[in-house]
């Protein structure tokens, strides 16, 4: 899948295994120890301060969600694929080898939700919104009708999604579709190249709109929604 953060992921994850060989050469005068060899999966930085978005989404809401969620997330992946097959693989791959099998639930669900997140950081921006650039308007257009229809289709999408869950832009077969998937399902594990999320479970805004996901929803696509992400991942 080509997506702009899975560089982000990579590049983070060679980063810190750097960070730790140093740190481990440091201390113990250049004899590596075994956990020096992992790789952990990291909490890659927010494109933007956590007050970037207010007031559409609040520091508040983003220091909880991004500090704590989104890290929890990463936390926890990291505990369970310790010492697993997984431990060495990259984060899209963890997803991938992980989706539809039962015994492995508890790891696709952070791993997914730690790429899910990364994702909707990045399908969010200050000042966002606005015209799409050309080739992505033209696939609206083409897909929806309209840019507008496109952004209705968001809208009831991530609006109707019972309990929590993502609704997603996806690019499937040469056209674009709105999806919407559960919990931490995710476009990542189907043919579908995703291009932007919109994050509906309550924890994305529940502190600044409690139960008016409608609005969260809609003042995300009026003020946020970063298009240009999106126009990238077309690829
Ligand atoms: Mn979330």
């Amino acid at each position: 899948m080509n997506i702009e953060s899975s560089d982000d992921l990579a590049v983070s994850r060679r980063s810190l295994l750097s960070a730790a060989v140093v740190g481990a050469m440091g201390t113990l005068g250049g004899v590596l120890p075994r956990s020096a060899h992992a790789s952990p999966i990291v909490l890659p930085p927010l494109p933007y301060g956590e007050s970037a978005l207010d007031p559409v989404i609040s520091a508040n809401t983003l220091s909880f969600h991004y500090g704590k969620h989104h890290m929890a997330y990463v936390t926890n992946l990291n505990k369970l694929v310790a010492g697993t097959e997984f431990a060495d693989l990259p984060l899209e791959k963890i997803v991938q080898a992980t989706a539809g099998k039962s015994d492995k639930l508890a790891v696709f669900n952070n791993a997914a939700q730690a790429w899910n997140h990364t994702f909707y950081w990045n399908s969010l921006r200050p000042a966002g919104a606005g015209e799409p650039p050309a080739k992505l308007k033209q696939l609206m257009e083409s897909s929806f009708g309209s840019v507008d229809a496109c952004k209705k289709e968001l809208a009831t999408a991530a609006t109707a999604q019972f309990g929590s869950g993502w609704a997603w832009l996806i690019l499937d077969d040469g056209k674009l579709k709105v999806i919407r998937t559960a919990n931490a399902d995710t476009p990542l594990t189907s043919a579908a190249r995703p291009l932007l999320t919109i994050d509906v479970w309550e924890h994305a805004y529940y502190l600044d709109y409690q139960n008016r996901r409608a609005d969260y929803v809609n003042a995300v696509l009026d003020k946020l929604v970063n298009w240009e992400f999106a126009a990238q991942n077309i690829g």
